[in-house]
């Protein structure tokens, strides 16, 4: 079969698309940012021989239900500026061997360098993303301003924090009912973070690394930025209403928010509401 231009699949477009648009809204300073795409083999099929491995690398870890499993993941030190330019030189597609310890570079990395050092956090979210849901595709990193800076001022109970950002836009709730997850600050780029990381995601699509940024998964890019682009803007209209150092003088209610979840067929994480004996009906 003769193979179509790679820089033409709408996966590779999809990545050089959001990294520039991460790097414009000035999350993906420097060589901030990583980004895991899980690439069904009947996409990859048409642009690229997957029996032609460049290199293999062990895991310091193992991943063994993504065996097989191919993914498009940004480069280590790669900056998200540059993504675009030259794609083949930042991105890689690797595949996840037979018994999840080690990955092959099918694609990418021309210049020889590794896929990003969150690889163990995006691996180990996407097995437990793919166990909750078996259309889950990506994995989402970057350095969300305002997330971040609210993670200096807020408390980081994730039950407080996620009912805050509910409060501050009124589809946060229906756009991530399970709330956030909030973890200690923690090493970058260590398995133990990837660890942290999966097993917050057991229990939501969002995990906030503290004075570092965002981690959001989605069973396809926009979904993934669209819920991570939310989560933001209301980080952002937080730190607004701070900064005004101004008395509140209403807000939405627990009452109003469970109105919406039950409008839009969603169920807000438990624990976070003052669920019972508000209704009146
Ligand atoms: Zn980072």
């Amino acid at each position: 079969m003769k193979l179509h231009e790679i820089n033409q699949a709408p996966f590779i477009k999809e990545m050089c698309e959001a990294t520039s648009q991460l790097w414009a809204y000035g999350w993906a300073e420097r060589n901030g940012g990583n980004i895991s795409y899980r690439l069904p083999q009947e996409e990859v099929q048409y642009y690229l021989d997957s029996d032609q491995v460049k290199r293999t690398i062990p895991l310091d870890f193992t991943v063994k239900s993504l065996a097989g499993e191919l993914f498009l993941v940004s480069g280590s030190g790669k900056y998200f500026k540059n993504i675009q330019k030259n794609p083949a030189d930042s991105l890689a597609i690797i595949r996840i061997s037979a018994e999840g310890d080690r990955y092959e570079l099918l694609w990418g990395l021309e210049g020889g360098d590794l896929p990003t050092s969150e690889l163990a956090s995006h691996l180990q979210c996407h097995e437990v993303r793919l166990a909750q849901d078996p259309e889950h595709r990506v994995i989402l990193h970057t350095h969300a301003t305002a997330i971040s800076a609210m993670t200096f001022i807020h408390d980081l109970d994730e039950k407080k924090f996620s009912k805050t950002l509910w409060q501050m836009i009124t589809e946060c709730l229906v756009v991530f009912p399970d709330g956030v997850s909030v973890l200690p600050w923690m090493v970058a780029g260590t398995s133990q973070l990837g660890a942290a990381s999966a097993d917050k995601m057991q229990n939501s699509r969002i995990v906030i690394w503290p004075h570092h940024g965002i981690m959001g998964a989605g069973q396809t890019m926009d979904d993934a930025f669209g819920l991570v682009e939310t989560a933001e803007k209301a980080a952002e209209i937080y730190l607004q209403i701070c900064s005004a150092k101004q008395e509140i003088k209403q807000q939405i209610t627990d009452q109003q928010l469970l109105d919406l979840a039950e409008k839009f067929h969603v169920k807000p994480k438990s624990g976070i509401l003052l669920e019972e004996g508000l209704r009146s009906d």
